[in-house]
């Protein structure tokens, strides 16, 4: 995106930061690509021995817990050995900064829990958290689960029972009441940032269209053009690395003169 379209942007956003007015970022794994964790679609969805849509469904746990455990060991290590990346940062210093000017939110799909660790204290996870675990059969929340697993699966250590991720699978509900929380976040935001996110995912892919409805700046940053590209009141086709920062230099820029 040329400099000029940038700045606009920035202005664009600035001119909706104030006191009562809330900005929500909503991110998914496009945003973690850069931290070395895979998207699962797309260009760069690099799975070399599992296709994640394929096993990462409630079906696979339920009939063959062994081969949704080799799989998910391998996701829990990618992440374990990947940290948040300039563009989560951004969000945490968004969040910091605009504190007092702005209520700042992330809603994120990912599992990775960057958010937390990049500093963001309002997060609300769609999709849950990779590492919170609860045995299927008695609900018992084992703290921890090693990497790699004991065993394929990993039993409950008070029943014995298959212990699982707290991760929405593919062709699984999703919490209501983080639902319910992030559809009313998106329904009140002012600026909605769109990061990293394919958009085809129900019933996250819906989330924008609640906040358009509801007449915020939506902006969305994405590389590759995506169902909300045209319909966004701007698109940043780039990585959220180079994007965020960018970006969020030109609205400080823009409130440093409005303050100053
Ligand atoms: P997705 O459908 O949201 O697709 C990823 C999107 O990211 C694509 O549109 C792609 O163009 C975009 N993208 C790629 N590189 C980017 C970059 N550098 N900057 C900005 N955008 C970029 O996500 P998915 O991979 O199909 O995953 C589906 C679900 O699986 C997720 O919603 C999540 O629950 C889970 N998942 C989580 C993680 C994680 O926690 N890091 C990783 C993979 C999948
Ligand atoms: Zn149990």
């Amino acid at each position: 995106m040329p400099e000029a379209t940038l700045t606009e942007v920035a202005f664009a956003v600035a001119d909706r930061v104030e006191p009562d007015a809330l900005v929500v970022a909503f991110t998914g794994a496009g945003l973690s690509r850069a931290s070395g964790v895979p998207t699962f679609r797309g260009e760069g969805g690099v799975w070399d021995r599992y296709r994640p849509e394929e096993v990462a469904s409630l079906e696979v746990l339920e009939h063959d817990p062994e081969t949704f455990w080799r799989f998910y060991d391998h996701l829990r290590q990618v992440i374990a050995c990947a940290v948040p990346n300039p563009g989560h940062l951004v969000l945490a210093d968004m969040e910091e900064e605009l504190a007092g000017e702005a209520e700042f939110m992330v809603v994120t799909q990912n599992i990775d829990r960057f958010h937390e660790q990049a500093g963001n204290s309002r997060v609300l996870k769609l999709h849950g958290d990779a590492h919170v675990y609860y045995c299927m059969t008695c609900g018992a929340e084992p703290e921890h689960v090693p990497l790699p697993a004991p065993t394929y699966p990993p039993r409950c250590l008070e029943c014995g029972g298959v212990v699982r991720p707290d991760v929405a699978l593919f062709g699984e509900a999703l919490a209501l009441h983080v639902l319910d929380a992030a559809r009313e976040a998106c329904i009140v935001a002012d600026v909605l940032l769109v990061v990293g996110t394919s958009g085809v995912v129900e019933p996250a892919a819906s989330l924008p269209y609640l906040s358009l409805a509801g007449g915020a700046l939506v902006v969305e940053i994405n590389p590759t053009a995506t169902a909300l590209t045209g319909v966004a009141h701007y698109s940043i086709q780039a990585p959220a690395t180079t994007a965020l920062p960018a970006l969020w230099e030109r609205i400080q820029g823009k409130l440093a003169e409005r303050y100053g």
